[in-house]
């Protein structure tokens, strides 16, 4: 087992050198929020299928509506009335008009749509009347066939991650299911003999095992599906066969607790035998120690145990290698250069510091943001991570004064490079 101290760049771009994208798969609607397209995707049909109304109101030919006020109004007959979903049966001719709700298909005939707001309506012998108080332009409230794509227009290129509106796009265009990259399956694994989970009692020298449920919504929250493998107990065989069926049935394995220097912990014993192996320590304070390798082809992330150090290398080396899995062209957190809200001090030790920070704007109208420390920067306070916005990067050296500029690493953005 070597160790070297690296840089935090080197471990990353190690690690994004090693990991592959999966496969493509054909996925439901449904299942696809958060995955990434392999192709692009074209409209076979126009959207909107057909010219419609964007407004309840009715459909006229514009030039019937000319110097149409409230004062002086133009009245027109009402010959029919079209529905959502209903087709046109009968056209507007000159001096007519249709009642018509939003999303109905614009009549043959008429060339604008006056909204309901616009109108009143009025008995008359023979039929019912319109007031109209407004004039009409030509195309006024017409949504045009084919208005956001044409057919052949590319709605979306390959490599796009799929939000909501993008579903909602791949559906209008009719299609039930989507070629993406596969969504990732990420073991996760806790190992420590003081650890029991909640619900159970704790005695003297035990501590909770938060690090699986955070690590297991770090993961679901990267887009990838968590899958729970408990806490490993101190036994070899039981951890060799734990980690064997996790590489085999998952694409990638995430534990914590016992990749620290001097540390005679199984898990590392373990992987040492069965995986191909880094032993990484990384000019990072908190998350030092990081083991990184493959096991029968799969990614292995050995994150150290102490909560806030295993949350921060978690962001800093898995979840960029899980969306690389996915396919993101986009695996890094955006960074924003703020102002100290205090003076921000360290000492020089060779590290980059990342601090737990919230930002704010400032109230001094330069609409800044202002980074404030989140709370104490131990490794193992746990409630500063879950009330910081993002992590400030402090460079080796004295640190920052209040008032100085500091980068802040957004935890509450996606990715932006
Ligand atoms: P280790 O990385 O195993 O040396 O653990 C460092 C510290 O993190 C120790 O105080 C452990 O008790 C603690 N720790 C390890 N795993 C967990 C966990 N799953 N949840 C909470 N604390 C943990
Ligand atoms: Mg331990």
């Amino acid at each position: 087992m070597v160790l070297r101290v690296i840089p935090l760049e080197e471990a990353q771009n190690r690690i994004l050198a090693t990991v592959p994208r999966l496969a493509t798969a054909t996925v439901p609607l449904a299942d696809a929020l958060g995955l990434v397209t392999v192709e692009d995707l074209a409209a076979t049909q126009p959207i909107p299928p057909f010219a419609n109304t964007g407004v309840d109101g009715y459909a006229v030919q514009s030039a019937d509506t000319a110097g149409a006020t409230p004062e002086s109004p133009v009245r027109l007959r009402v010959v029919g009335e079209l529905a959502a979903g209903a087709a046109p049966s009968v056209p507007v001719g000159p001096g007519e008009a249709i009642r018509i709700m939003t999303g109905a298909p614009a009549p043959e005939g008429a060339d604008a749509i006056v909204m309901v707001e616009d109108t009143a309506r009025e008995a008359a012998e023979g039929g019912e009347i319109v007031v109209i108080r407004r004039a009409a332009r030509r195309g006024d409230h017409v949504r045009p066939a084919g208005g956001d794509l044409e057919v052949g227009d590319t709605a979306f290129p390959a490599g796009s991650v799929l939000g909501p509106a993008h579903l909602g796009v791949v559906a209008s265009l009719g299609y039930p299911t989507v070629n993406v990259v596969r969504r990732p399956r990420v073991a996760v694994m806790s190992t420590g003999d003081e650890l029991v989970p909640p619900g159970e009692p704790l005695t003297i020298g035990q501590i909770r095992d938060s690090n699986r449920p955070m690590l297991m919504a770090l993961v679901a929250q990267t887009g990838c599906e968590a899958v729970d493998f408990g806490i490993g107990v101190d036994d070899e065989a039981v951890i060799t066969e734990r980690l064997e069926k996790a590489a085999a049935t998952c694409d990638a394995v995430v534990t914590s607790g016992g990749v620290s220097m001097g540390d005679y912990d199984i898990i590392k014993i373990v992987l040492s035998q069965i995986a191909e192996m880094n032993w990484w320590q990384i000019a990072i304070r908190p998350a030092k120690p990081l083991a990184f390798g493959m096991l029968s082809g799969v990614p292995v992330f050995g994150l150290p145990g102490n909560p806030v150090s295993s949350h921060v290398s978690y962001e800093l080396f898995a979840r960029p290698a899980l969306l690389q899995m996915m396919g993101h062209p986009k695996r890094f957190r955006p960074v924003t250069t703020a102002v100290a809200g205090h003076d921000m001090r360290r000492r020089s030790d060779g590290k980059l510091h990342l601090n737990r920070v919230t930002l704010r704007r400032s109230h001094d109208g330069s609409g800044r943001l202002v980074v404030t420390d989140a709370g104490a920067q131990a490794s193992n306070v746990l409630t500063a991570m879950a009330l910081s916005d993002g992590l400030a990067l402090l460079p080796d050296g004295e640190g920052v004064a209040a008032g100085g500029d500091v980068d802040v690493m957004r935890l509450d953005l996606p990715a932006d490079h």
